[in-house]
């Protein structure tokens, strides 16, 4: 075998220079030229970690790779939606946790994987190989999906080609939860959800979005009429910022703010409800969710913005800690942060101030972190007179998310709830009530969405066990 490979160095398409002038996704692309050389960096290892450790979804990576290496786009597309049901969404929006844990990366760089999956699924829609028939044989009976995030359209994808019926309910008026009205369209274009929600409609799946399950439907009414329950409804409960100050105006939950510019992109809503425009913006929260923040407020026209997260500044390599193939504990470094915004690390907000009911920005106090013996952050230590002011007129809230909405659906249906705000449900997917089964976000906790697609699948394959034993 050659190892000509060796020699050729990982190169991905990089962003739009101009993208800070609207709302299109920033990454650019590589011509399949190079996709098909940047496929034959793949090793075809052994023991492939992405595929076994690395992917939630267990892809065959080596194995589109080498189709893609020698051109076989078509044989790629069928490796990879063999697992992943929905690529076109993981191509643009995955962490890539595949190329954390890719061998070429022990010594040199990854694969770029994320880019090739980008490849083989917008050549099989272009080249119309994406399957749209619906299932030869259907059973009879039927499953409410409630959700249509990345969990509820994995299951429901599953579920239908499993023969079964799927009703997908959504409470708002458009399809694809957090990838709809989270992630914002620089990252992952709206039209990207529709061209699959499409595909899944003629596939056979039932869409109804604009019903909440436990206000205008109760779910007890739908255990009756449906053979189960499939909950997909997230972990919609933000982290609130209890101090002095928080219900002054011009302080949002990230969500709010991210939501609003997507409905407004979308046609949904006629303008921004909240915007940064001439604003001094701070955010809280130094995760993905506050980087998107970032991203959005430069694009709305903020004079500045300032992103800061409790944590200490992660080492700028893989931390040894998380040795490979582990996904690192590394500072991560988003095509927002590249764009402009400032961040700071070790700061913890004390009080928001303002004038006239506004705010007019926060206190806060600098930590000093502690590490453990492998070099995690431990235990914080507030560093004596660091009391300093940031001024901001608009302040939002990226601190995670605490569980789900107990109100409605979940307190009806008398939900069991597990310790971290999420819903219990045992290694079936089962929750205490019969029938009724939960994964994704709403189950693990704040994910991702490889994982989200995964936690569908595997709730689908539960529920159709199930669904099996009353044939
Ligand atoms: C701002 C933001 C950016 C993110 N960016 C990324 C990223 O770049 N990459 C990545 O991998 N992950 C990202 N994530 C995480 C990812 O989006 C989630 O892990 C994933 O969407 C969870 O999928 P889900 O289907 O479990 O839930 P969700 O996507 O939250 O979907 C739940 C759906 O259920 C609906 N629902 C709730 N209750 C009801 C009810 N009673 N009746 C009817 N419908 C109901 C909700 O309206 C929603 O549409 C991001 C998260 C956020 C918040």
């Amino acid at each position: 075998m050659s190892a000509e490979y060796l020699n050729i160095s990982r190169k991905t398409g990089g962003y739009r220079s101009d993208r800070l002038s609207d709302f299109g996704e920033v990454e650019m692309h590589l011509p399949l030229s190079d996709i098909m050389v940047q496929a034959s960096r793949c090793m075809g290892c052994g023991i492939p970690f992405c595929h076994g450790y690395g992917c939630p979804l267990a892809n065959d990576i080596p194995g589109f790779n080498l189709a893609v290496k020698e051109g076989r786009l078509a044989d790629a597309y069928k490796i990879l939606s063999t697992t992943s049901p929905f690529p076109e969404f993981t191509a643009r929006v995955c962490p890539a946790t595949c190329e954390a844990s890719c061998c070429s990366g022990l010594l040199s760089d990854a694969v770029s994987i994320r880019q090739i999956e980008y490849a083989i699924i917008e050549n099989a829609f272009l080249n119309g190989i994406v399957e749209r028939d619906k299932p030869k044989f259907r059973t009879g009976r039927r499953v409410a999906v409630i959700g249509s995030g990345p969990s509820g359209l994995a299951a429901a994808d599953c579920l239908n080609k499993l023969g079964h019926e799927v009703v997908v309910f959504e409470k708002n008026a458009s399809l694809g939860g957090l990838l709809r009205y989270g992630i914002p369209d620089f990252k992952l274009a709206k039209s990207v959800i529709e061209r699959r929600i499409d595909v899944m409609g003629e596939q056979g799946v039932f869409f109804e979005p604009g019903v909440e399950i436990g206000t205008d439907i109760s779910a007890e009414y739908l255990r009756r009429k449906f053979d189960a329950v499939c909950l997909c409804i997230g972990s919609e409960e933000p982290r609130d910022l209890p101090v002095e100050g928080r219900s002054l105006g011009g302080v949002h939950f990230a969500l709010e703010f991210l939501s609003s510019q997507n409905r407004a992109n979308s046609g949904e809503a006629a303008g921004v409800k909240i915007s940064a425009k001439g604003k001094k913006v701070l955010i809280i929260g130094g995760g993905d969710t506050g980087s998107d923040c970032l991203g959005t407020a430069l694009r709305q026209g903020a004079k500045e913005v300032l992103q800061v997260e409790i944590m200490p500044q992660p080492p700028a390599e893989r931390s040894p800690s998380t040795p490979w193939p582990e996904w690192p504990y590394m500072l991560r470094t988003s095509s927002s942060h590249l764009e402009g915004g400032k961040r700071m690390w070790g700061v913890s907000v004390k009080k928001i101030f303002g004038r006239n009911g506004v705010v007019k920005g926060v206190e806060a106090v600098l930590l000093d972190w502690q590490f453990d013996a492998s070099g995690r952050p431990k235990r914080p230590v507030e560093r004596e007179n660091s009391l300093f002011k940031l001024e901001a007129d608009l302040i939002l809230l990226a601190m995670g998310f605490t569980g789900v909405k107990k109100k409605g659906l979940v307190e009806e249906l008398g939900l069991e709830i597990a310790p971290r705000g999420m819903i219990a449900a045992n290694a079936s997917c089962a929750t205490n009530m019969d029938s009724v089964f939960a994964c994704g976000d709403c189950v693990s906790g704040p994910s991702l969405v490889s994982r989200s697609m995964a936690a569908g699948k595997f709730a689908a394959s539960n529920i159709d066990c199930r669904l099996k034993k009353l044939l």
